[in-house]
């Protein structure tokens, strides 16, 4: 964790955010499980470390300001969040519609990216596959 505590810090400073340890710890663990996590999830990660829920709320909210994660929309049930790896981290993400887990899908050569209709210009696409996870889907 000691690794990833250090990251954490020197992303703060380099977003030149207030280094906090809520932040730090919030971070560090988005950099270790490297996978997205819910508002309830990250919280119960942090444990005491990340303060209360209003705190992870709102420290969730500055990072996802200041570009370091970002927002990725769930199954209807629960957003989650993600970090955002330099340079350009997008992709698209599986969402389980059963527990509402989601996952990112890293090879996405195979989707088809949707053209705009004529006369739009795109600022931004989220594609999203829709399914049961492998827990759910042993169920
Ligand atoms: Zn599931
Ligand atoms: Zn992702």
């Amino acid at each position: 964790m000691q690794r990833f505590e250090e990251q954490a810090r020197t992303m703060l400073k380099q977003a030149r955010l207030r280094v906090t340890g809520g932040r730090i710890s919030l971070l560090a663990v988005m950099l270790r499980e490297s996978h997205p996590l819910s508002m309830d999830d990250a919280s119960d990660l942090c444990g005491w470390k990340g303060g209360d829920r209003a705190t992870v709320f709102r420290n969730l909210h500055a990072l996802t300001e200041a570009g370091l994660i970002r927002m990725v929309r769930g199954a209807g049930k629960r957003d989650v969040y993600e970090l955002v790896k330099q340079p350009a981290h997008r992709h698209a993400h599986a969402v389980c519609t059963a527990c509402g887990a989601v996952a990112c899908v890293e090879n996405e050569s195979s989707l088809s990216s949707a053209q705009a209709p004529r006369g739009w210009r795109v600022t931004s696409q989220e594609v999203t596959v829709w399914g049961l996870c492998p827990a759910c889907d042993r169920r």
